[in-house]
């Protein structure tokens, strides 16, 4: 990991979890380059995610992802947009957190902080990059 990696903490950032557009940009099945959001596709692979009630209600139909199905997406208190995963507002809400982070989608687990995503994703919404 990057010193900028082990100076950061997810919980109080969450940019990778959000974008300032609303509508977001993006190439439809493929993740932006900024955010995960709009296009955090949910895999057959993810069945954990799928299983449990709570979960389902934040899993919708998507034709644009080749599984047909993605997280779903809020607007924030900034006029942005989030994940609906996650819980509080980057860049509004001290606190932030993921209420699926146990069985969140595989495109997820692969930001790694400090990286070229996280870093991109900080930038956009203004957070620090080192
Ligand atoms: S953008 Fe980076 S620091 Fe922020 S939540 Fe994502 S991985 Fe963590
Ligand atoms: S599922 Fe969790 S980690 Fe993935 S984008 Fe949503 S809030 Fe972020």
């Amino acid at each position: 990991m990057s010193d900028l990696g082990d100076a950061l903490d997810c919980q109080s950032c969450g940019a990778c979890c959000a974008s300032p557009h609303d509508p977001l940009p993006g190439v439809a099945g493929q993740p932006p380059t900024a955010s995960l959001e709009p296009f955090v596709a949910v895999d057959p692979l993810d069945y954990d995610l799928l299983g449990p009630e709570r979960v389902r209600r934040l899993v919708v139909l998507d034709p644009l992802v080749p599984s047909g199905l993605a997280l779903a997406v809020r607007k924030t208190a900034r006029g942005g947009a989030a994940c609906a995963c996650l819980q509080g507002d980057p860049g509004h809400d001290e606190r932030v957190a993921c209420q699926v982070y146990e069985v969140r989608p595989h495109a997820c687990r692969e930001v790694r902080a400090g990286g070229t995503w996280c870093r991109e994703s900080r930038r956009l919404l203004g957070f620090e990059t080192g």
